[in-house]
């Protein structure tokens, strides 16, 4: 079933992600999908897997770790898009290829520590409200720049760009700002550190032509791909 599903949606999705990309005068191969498979049945993901898609990505660590168990560790890389709790830092480690949601000095300072006492170094992006909505976590705008400071001076943690996510809203002009925002943070921090943040993950199943044409680099799909959460 997922693979009928991912058969007919996937081109669409492709075609739309290259024409915003174009739009903004990048070429198709400098966007990346992360299929977020949550609330789907490994089915899912192994569907997407089969389907080409070489990101894939879960909200929770706890399923995160389940995912990895169930589909390989190393059939795709995987992502951790959601919330993690500072008390869970560790859980991260030996399933993660890049964690999107460092929110907190907190967390980025056990992860530091995680890292350094596996001997590992954690590829991360520094996740910014942009907007300013209660409901989200992540730094405000304003503390984004020294966020990316306070981040990449963890040891341990190797900070590869930025996440946010837009309201939830018809008003196109709002998610386009919150985009474009993130992208200023990042020339901002740019300037400031000197590091190179590659990465901007941003964009949703309802608004990632918008996130690609403001200079998205990773839409991350649920929805758009897989359909409706079962359940
Ligand atoms: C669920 C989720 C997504 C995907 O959501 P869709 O609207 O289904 O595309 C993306 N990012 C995060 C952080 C999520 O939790």
């Amino acid at each position: 079933m997922y693979r009928e599903t991912l058969e007919q949606r996937l081109p669409a999705v492709r075609e739309r992600i290259a024409e915003a990309a174009r739009r903004s005068g990048r070429g198709p191969d400098e966007v990346r999908i992360v299929a977020v498979v949550k609330g789907h049945p490994h089915a899912a993901a192994e569907a997407a897997v089969e389907a080409g898609l070489k990101d894939l990505g879960e909200n929770r660590v706890e399923t995160l770790a389940e995912r990895v168990r169930s589909v390989g560790r190393h059939v795709c890389r995987w992502h951790m898009v959601g919330h993690l709790q500072s008390r869970k830092a560790r859980d991260v480690f030996g399933i993660t290829d890049l964690l999107h949601s460092v929110d907190s000095v907190r967390l980025a300072g056990r992860l530091g520590r995680a890292a350094t006492e596996a001997g590992e170094r954690l590829p991360v992006l520094v996740q910014v409200n942009v907007a300013g909505e209660e409901s989200k976590y992540g730094f405000s705008p304003g503390e984004g720049v020294e966020a990316v400071h306070q981040v990449a001076d963890e040891g341990g943690l190797q900070v590869r760009g930025l996440m946010t996510m837009a309201p939830l809203t018809d008003d196109e002009g709002e998610v386009r700002r919150t985009f474009s925002g993130l992208r200023e943070i990042r020339e901002a921090a740019r300037r400031a550190t000197g590091l190179e943040l590659p990465e901007l993950s941003m964009g949703m199943s309802n608004d990632y032509e918008i996130a690609v044409e403001e200079g998205s680099t990773m839409v991350r799909l649920g929805t758009a791909l897989l359909g409706e959460r079962p359940g």
